[in-house]
């Protein structure tokens, strides 16, 4: 028997899931070919995927890489508010 097993060999037009959340709070999800870059709809800032799902991912990845991105943005966002100058007096 020599049948192939679909789920071994992925075709090349799998379509991507790409979620993205920008710095500005904006998050949104599209799907590509690839796991490429997306502008933002509300800053036109260009992001990266925090993940990319060729379909194959469970509700709780995307969810747990989502809620990782979340607090990096965070973070990020205290560190911007903690160098600005702050006048103590
Ligand atoms: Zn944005």
């Amino acid at each position: 028997m020599t049948t192939m097993d679909p789920t071994n060999d992925m075709p090349d037009c799998t379509v991507w899931t790409n979620y993205y959340r920008c710095a500005c709070g904006e998050e949104w999800d599209d799907q590509h070919d690839c796991c490429c870059n997306d502008h933002c709809p509300a800053c036109n800032c260009e992001n990266e995927p925090y993940i990319s799902d060729d379909g194959s991912l469970a509700i709780e990845t995307i969810e747990s890489a989502r809620v990782s991105i979340a607090a990096r943005l965070e973070a990020t966002i205290n560190t911007i508010v903690d160098v600005s100058p702050v006048t103590a007096e």
